[in-house]
């Protein structure tokens, strides 16, 4: 009984219909209505607007007819018109009539509408030259994607009108969330900014739609946020604005633009599929269209990734090598200063041990990476900046749709080569929880730049000539490691279907300087953070347990770190390891990734002296085994941190759990294996 009473109440329906200019919207609105439309004036505006009615099984629909436009922004009074007869007319459908075979330019009003929230049918219009042409287009992808109904017509010709009207009484309930389109890392987090200060800012719009709307500069809105009190969140925008456009030089509204066209770009490559291409359409094809076409190839797009990356470690090493050794030159005079000075002034003995063995040494053993960190993010901005990384994680996107996986989730991962913390946290961006699980339990997988030092260290002494290469296998079999882990855990937990997702393709385009420097700097600035507080900690605890007793020698296998690492060692053995200074300096790894290397430099006495030190403890093949230990063993107490906000307890140990039992089973694995061989 309830439902009839819906029913009742809903027999009168309004719908909308929106386009571009020649999109044939007065086609459709005259297929529909019949005989029936007049023309009518908005009231206060010059505008004509169209209205007409039809009837349709047991509903009466009225049709308005908005003026066709590109964009819904406050510049024309078309657009305005458009936009404020949706949001307070607030019609039961909105029909977005777009001219398919133009997709790439008629879908952005579409995505304007989807993200203004209303109840959108997508209406495919002109399909009758789509078929002429030989291009098919998956509408279920498409509508899986969008999360809306998708039609075909050919209003011309009178075909697809019944099941326009079907889709319109069947989706006239409907409830819609207004649509998340990915503004990258920069601009979302100004958005998430926006959106907190507009907490008590009721207007018609999405509290979204309102942020991102006033950071493009939208001056209606303004207007209305200003008159509902909102001033803080204007100026908050304001600020958001320029200091985008500082950071990339280029316009914030143009930079939000171009990713709407980089969601729908995305869109078009996985739902339209053209199979044969007219000479006369070849030409339109712009630059960033030819290299596309070679680096998202299907058998080269991998490829080009693997060496893309290669090249972007060797340069990394190479140049980073020879910095290094200044910030080791500096490190060891800072030593020898502060011994001479601490002695100048009649410091006890164990101030100096704890400053010079403790925190110079460690904290120097982490800053000599600071170059190849810097240089790495370096290479990774230029990538990003330049449209580059959006194509890899396409390219992986189908790589992962063959694994089952979700191609988003690809996206985290990438981060995760910064630090696993943001990455973790990036997950938000995934729209269904088990999706976000699973990347995030694999995440730390991705060899965030704080194994580096450890990677670093090791290959400078063990692989000199093959530097480069070693590291970026290490980075490899973190990526699959990663990919394999969330197929089973897919599999185990999770049997559930992939929506597609789309890739967003922001064309290609110079990186300025200052955007690079800027994106290299808030990365390695973090890692920088981490070496003076975490690590300083880290350093000092491993400190006063090598000094304790005092009896016995700093460090010496006699001091409370040697009994702990003791007792750790015969784990390690079977990987080559299972010496107690090894056993220390992964315990204290938990802490920090680069208090690894931060301990080792601490028990040996020196990064200086590593080089010479190391070799007597460790093969190239155990030191292989534990930089693949290092790597997959546990995540840091950062990253637990975060797993556990995002998750709960139970995922949290899982995923320490599975992690540590993954690291030792790989290094005992290659340890073993890498033995029988050498
Ligand atoms: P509007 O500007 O969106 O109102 O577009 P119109 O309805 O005026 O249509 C623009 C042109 O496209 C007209 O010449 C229509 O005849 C033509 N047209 C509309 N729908 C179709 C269709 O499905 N197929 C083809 N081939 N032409 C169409
Ligand atoms: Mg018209």
């Amino acid at each position: 009984m309830e439902k009839a009473d819906i029913v009742a109440e809903r027999k009168n329906l309004c719908i909308a219909l929106g386009g571009n200019p020649n999109a044939g919207k007065s086609t459709i609105f005259n297929a529909l209505t019949g005989g029936h439309q007049h023309v009518g004036n908005w009231p206060g505006v010059t505008v004509e607007k169209r209205e007409g009615r039809f009837r349709y099984k047991d509903y009466e629909v009225k049709v308005v007819d908005l003026p066709g436009t590109y964009s819904l922004t406050a510049y024309s009074l078309d657009e305005k018109v458009a936009r404020d007869f949706l949001v307070k007319g607030k019609p039961d459908v909105t029909v977005a009539v777009t001219d398919s075979t133009n997709l790439e330019r008629n879908l952005y009003l579409t995505v304007v509408l989807l993200e203004l929230g209303a109840n959108v049918i997508l209406d495919l219009n002109m399909t009758d030259i789509l078929e002429n042409k030989k291009i098919a287009v998956d509408i279920e992808k498409m509508s899986k994607i969008l999360k809306s109904p998708v039609v075909r017509t050919s209003a011309n010709k009178k075909i697809g009108i019944e099941q326009l009207k079907e889709a319109i009484i069947q989706n006239s309930k409907r409830k819609v969330e207004p649509y998340r389109i990915d503004y990258g890392e920069d601009i979302e987090r100004e958005i998430e900014k926006i959106e907190r200060e507009l907490e008590n800012v009721e207007t018609d719009y999405p509290k979204r739609f309102v942020a991102t709307r006033l950071l493009e500069g939208d001056t209606e809105i303004m207007d209305i946020v200003k008159k509902l009190g909102g001033e803080s969140a204007i100026e908050i925008s304001k600020e958001a604005h320029l200091k985008l456009e500082k950071k990339f030089g280029y316009d914030t509204e143009t930079m939000m633009i171009e990713r709407r066209y980089a969601f729908i770009e995305g869109i078009v490559k996985e739902c339209v599929h053209r199979q044969h291409i007219p000479h006369t359409l070849r030409e339109r094809f712009s630059t960033s269209d030819k290299i596309d076409r070679i680096v998202t190839n299907k058998f080269l797009g991998i490829p080009i990734f693997l060496v893309i990356m290669w090249l972007t470690f060797q340069l990394t090493f190479t140049i980073g090598g020879w910095l290094a050794d200044y910030i080791d030159m500096f490190f060891g005079w800072l030593a020898e200063v502060s011994t001479i000075w601490l002695a100048s002034i009649g410091a006890p003995q164990w101030l100096d041990s704890l400053i010079g063995n403790g925190i110079i040494s460690g904290v120097g053993t982490v800053l000599v990476f600071l170059p190849n960190i810097m240089l790495l993010f370096f290479a990774i901005a230029i990538l990003e900046d330049s449209g580059y990384m959006a194509r890899a994680a396409f390219v992986m996107d189908r790589l992962m749709h063959a694994m089952g996986l979700h191609g988003k989730s690809f996206i985290p991962m990438l981060i995760g080569f910064g630090c696993n913390v943001p990455a973790i946290m990036a997950t938000r961006t995934l729209s269904s929880r088990k999706d976000r699980l699973l990347t995030i339990l694999v995440n730390p997988f991705m060899s965030c730049s704080a194994r580096l030092p450890i990677y670093i260290l090791f290959t400078s002494i063990f692989f000199t000539r093959h530097q480069g290469s070693i590291v970026f296998s290490l980075y490899l079999l973190g990526i699959i490691v990663a990919v394999v882990s969330a197929r089973v855990f897919k599999s185990l937990f999770f049997k559930h279907e992939v929506a597609p997702l789309v890739m967003e393709l922001p064309p290609y385009r110079m990186p300025t300087i200052k955007g690079i420097l800027i994106h290299m700097w808030e990365r390695s600035s973090a890692f920088l953070k981490k070496a003076g507080t975490i690590i300083v900690a880290g350093v000092i605890v491993i400190w006063f347990l090598a000094s304790f007793p005092t009896s016995a020698e700093y460090a010496s296998q006699q001091t409370l770190i040697g009994h702990l690492g003791q007792f750790l060692a015969p784990l390690f053995k079977p990987a080559g390891f299972g010496f107690w200074q090894a056993g220390v300096a992964l315990f204290f790894g938990i802490i920090a990734k680069e208090t690894v290397v931060g301990t080792m430099g601490a028990l040996f006495g020196g990064e200086e002296k590593l080089a010479v030190v190391l070799p007597h403890f460790f093969t190239p093949l155990s030191a292989y085994a534990f930089m693949v230990m290092s790597l997959l063993y546990i995540p840091c107490i950062a990253s637990i941190g975060a797993i556990y906000r995002e998750t709960n307890w139970k995922w949290t140990t899982f995923a320490v759990a599975y992690s540590l039992l993954i690291g030792w089973t790989f290094a005992v694995m290659f340890y073993q294996i890498g033995s029988t061989f050498i």
